[in-house]
């Protein structure tokens, strides 16, 4: 099999995959010797579907709004989101632009 991207020979090999930089484990894949472009096999994605749901990571994206509070902006989190990071009001947050269009918000541990 060869890569798609630059023809160079693939190795089938087991990858790490990671949702919302949540480990989901290692997955059968074609890796490509040339340009290490990762390809899960059909049967290993239905398994990181698989996985995914039964760990709630499914469905988690949301279009939201920015909207005003005094001389902020505000950023709703849909409660999903909440729950699946068991957010609390008053909780401590970091959040940092990572270029121009995302922004990553880091919850301290507690
Ligand atoms: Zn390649």
């Amino acid at each position: 099999m060869q890569c798609p991207i630059c023809d160079s020979n693939m190795v089938k090999k087991k990858a790490p995959y990671s949702y919302y930089d949540i480990d989901l484990g290692e997955f059968d894949a074609d890796i490509c010797k040339g340009c290490g472009e990762v390809f899960f096999t059909e049967e290993a994605s239905d398994l990181i579907d698989k996985v995914a749901k039964e760990m709630g990571l499914w469905g988690l994206e949301h279009d939201s709004k920015i909207s005003y509070s005094g001389n902020s902006l505000m950023v709703r989190i849909p409660k999903d989101i909440v729950e699946f990071m068991q957010l609390k009001k008053g909780e401590k947050i970091k959040i940092h632009p990572e270029g121009k269009t995302r922004l990553v918000v880091d919850v301290e541990p507690a």
